[in-house]
């Protein structure tokens, strides 16, 4: 039984934002954080999460209140204003919604890209205290999974819980079902509990961004569509929308490198690639012409590595995404990309719909 006692905070509720996409487990380690406070904190809890389709990659957000015996929770509102902020991919960050709500109390944990040793971006709120965990590492390492590091990173952040109770309630829920995985879960776990660490805020608050001017809610301010001007019927008029759609968000570190001195051009890659990230031209191949592989177009490329599968002489490899910032052969789709700014993010931060918000100019420089 967890022995520390709930911090005070004005609402009576202490408040947990969890900040996910699709495949991360998020959904799972909130249920876990609700029962935790039940079964073996004393506390009385809620946990639900909000997402759309349950696919990889899609937007996920996980509310989790805790209070007092004493106390009934009587809202189950989604939390605008958390306590404890939990970034589950720092893909999330980019566009600066993930922050709404944070305050001068809200504590942040924000989990690195795999291979990744430290936070690069800024702060663009005040918060009270921001925490970094290579989340990405040691789950792999752990051969356990992104949520499981979280939740020890959470537990010591919360500081309100300890460790035996949090791998308790890891065996009752993941033990049960995955028993052969349970070791590595726990294992997972106390790394996150372990390494998780403190960012120094001060020195990476943006410069004269306070709370009290934070960035405007891109929902509201850079939708296209709305009520009078949506297409009539509510129809996308977009052609093939992963054509535009930037899937970089959706990869869990993971890409496929070309080698290109390997490939035969035997266009496995492109019959198996669901996204069409492949870029084929007429081009020379041992001194015939013939259809080659120029390239892939990254902005679609979801990493799933079915390609990686498939290519049969390993001219496509399996490689960490945090090692790989300049990819030699990224190829934007020639023939489809006629405006830079037909790309839209449709991962994490795709939000409510993937063709309402966030239109974002992303081939001159963006990020991906
Ligand atoms: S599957 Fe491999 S060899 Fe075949 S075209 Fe693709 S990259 Fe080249
Ligand atoms: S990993 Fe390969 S198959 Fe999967 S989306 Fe990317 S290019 Fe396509």
């Amino acid at each position: 039984m967890g022995k520390i006692s709930l911090p005070e905070t004005a609402s009576g509720y202490y408040e947990i934002r969890l900040e996910s996409i699709g495949g991360l487990g998020a959904n799972l380690c909130g249920k876990m954080l609700g029962e935790l406070g039940i079964k073996y904190l004393d506390l009385n809890s809620t946990s639900f999460s909000s997402y759309g389709s349950e696919k990889t990659g899609t937007p996920v957000k996980g509310f989790i209140r805790y209070c007092k015996k004493e106390k009934e929770i009587r809202i189950h509102s989604p939390i605008i204003k958390p306590d404890l902020l939990v970034v589950f991919h720092q893909a999330l960050l980019k566009d600066g919604s993930a922050w709404t709500g944070c305050h001068e109390n809200t504590e942040v944990i924000i989990a690195l890209d795999g291979g990744q040793g430290n936070f690069e971006g800024k702060i663009p709120v005040k918060v009270k205290n921001c925490y970094v965990v290579n989340a990405q590492k040691i789950a792999m390492e752990t051969h356990s999974r992104i949520n499981v590091v979280m939740l020890g990173a959470i537990a010591k952040v919360m500081g309100f819980t300890d460790l035996e109770d949090v791998n308790k309630i890891c065996a009752d829920t993941l033990g049960k079902k995955y028993p052969d995985a349970l070791k590595g879960n726990l294992e997972g776990i106390r790394r996150g509990y372990e390494e998780v660490r403190s960012l120094s805020v001060e020195s990476n608050v943006a410069e004269g961004k306070t709370n009290g001017e934070e960035q405007p809610d891109k929902r509201s301010s850079s939708s296209e569509w709305g009520y009078a001007t949506a297409p009539i019927g509510g129809i996308n008029p977009r052609f093939g929308s992963t054509v535009t759609a930037d899937l970089s968000p959706s990869r869990q570190g993971y890409i496929p490198i070309f080698i290109k001195e390997r490939c035969i051009n035997c266009g496995m890659c492109d019959s198996t690639c669901p996204d069409m990230v492949f870029q084929f031209a007429m081009g020379e191949y041992k001194g015939r012409e013939m259809m080659v592989n120029k390239g892939l177009d990254y902005y679609h490329c979801k990493g799933c590595l079915r390609c990686v599968d498939v290519c049969p002489v390993n001219a496509l490899v399996q490689g960490l995404e945090a090692e790989h910032p300049d990819k030699e052969y990224f190829l934007p789709n020639q023939e489809m990309v006629r405006m830079p700014d037909y790309y839209i993010k449709t991962g994490s931060d795709g939000y409510v719909t993937s063709e309402s918000y966030l239109t974002e100019k992303r081939m001159e420089g963006g990020e991906v």
